[in-house]
C-alpha cells in the first residue's frame, strides 16, 4: 500500500490567552490519500480554520504527529515550514489575497520566485496556470479590473502554479454569488478529475455535496467522516 498524502495522529492545538486555554483541536486523527476531494465542515468555532492552517503548515500543532507527503512536520523552523509550504501546498482564501498592484500574471508568478528557474520559465508556467483556469486572455489585468469570480480564478492559478501536492481552500466561495460559486466549484471538480488533491473548508452543504468525502468537526474533534458520491453533474 502506498503511504497516505496526509497522516495526522492525535493532533491537538491549544491556544493560550492569559490564564485560559482553548483546545481548538482536541485530538484529530486524519488520513487523506492522493487525489481525494474532501470537504471540512462544522459550526463556527469547531476548529476548521485551525485544522486547515496546520494541514498547510502555516502553524504547528501543540502535540500529535503529522506526516505530509512523507515528511514529518514537527519541530520545524519557520524557514523549513515555508519551504514545505511552497513545495507541497497551494492556498485559496475567501478574500482572494491577491496583490492589488500586480497583474494577474505577476500574482500567479509570485510563488515561483523561490524556484531556481529563469524569469522566462516562470512566466511560461504562470501563463499555463492562467490558461488552466480559463484566464489566458486576462494576464495583464490588475485585480480591480477583474470580477470576483475571475479574481478567485487567478488565486486558484496561483495555488496551482507550483504543482502542489494539495490545494487547500478556506471558504473559497464565501465572497461570491451562487452562480459564480458554481463556476469555481466546477473548476475544482475539473482539477480533481485531473489528479489534484483538494481540501475545502466550507459551511455550505451544496459545496460539501460536490466533494467525495466530508469530515465534520465538533469542538475540535472529528465528529463524522464519511465518503459519498459527488453531486457534480
Ligand atoms: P472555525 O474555522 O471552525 O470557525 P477556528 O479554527 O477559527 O474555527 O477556531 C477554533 C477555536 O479556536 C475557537 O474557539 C476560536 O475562538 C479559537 N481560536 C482560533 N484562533 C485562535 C487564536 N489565534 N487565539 C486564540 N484562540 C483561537
Ligand atoms: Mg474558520
Amino acid at each position: 500500500m502506498t503511504q497516505p498524502l496526509i497522516e495526522m495522529a492525535a493532533i491537538r492545538k491549544i491556544y493560550r490567552l492569559g490564564d485560559t486555554e482553548v483546545a481548538a483541536l482536541a485530538g484529530i486523527d486524519l488520513r487523506i490519500e492522493h487525489n481525494e476531494y474532501v470537504a471540512v465542515v462544522g459550526s463556527s468555532g469547531s476548529g476548521k480554520s485551525t485544522l486547515l492552517n496546520l494541514l498547510g503548515c502555516l502553524d504547528q500543532a501543540t502535540d500529535g504527529s503529522y506526516r505530509l507527503n512523507g515528511t514529518d512536520v514537527r519541530d520545524r523552523s519557520e524557514d523549513e515550514l515555508a519551504t514545505i509550504r511552497n513545495r507541497e501546498i497551494g492556498f485559496v482564501f475567501q478574500s482572494f489575497n491577491l496583490l492589488s498592484r500586480a497583474s494577474a500574471l505577476e500574482n500567479v508568478m509570485q510563488p515561483l520566485v523561490y524556484r531556481l528557474t529563469t524569469p522566462a520559465q516562470r512566466r511560461e508556467q504562470a501563463l499555463a496556470a492562467l490558461a488552466r483556469v480559463g484566464l489566458a486572455d486576462r494576464a495583464d489585468h490588475l485585480p480591480n479590473q477583474l470580477s470576483g469570480g475571475q479574481r478567485q480564478r487567478v488565486a486558484v492559478a496561483r495555488a496551482l502554479v507550483t504543482e502542489p501536492a494539495i490545494v487547500l481552500a478556506d471558504e473559497p466561495t464565501g465572497n461570491l454569488d451562487s452562480e459564480t460559486s458554481r463556476g469555481i466549484m466546477a473548476l475544482f471538480d475539473q482539477l480533481q478529475s485531473e489528479g489534484q488533491t483538494i481540501i475545502i473548508v466550507t459551511h455550505e452543504a451544496e459545496i460539501a455535496a460536490r466533494c467525495q468525502r466530508t469530515v465534520e468537526l465538533l469542538d475540535g474533534l472529528v465528529r463524522r467522516d464519511h465518503h459519498h458520491q459527488s453531486a457534480n453533474a
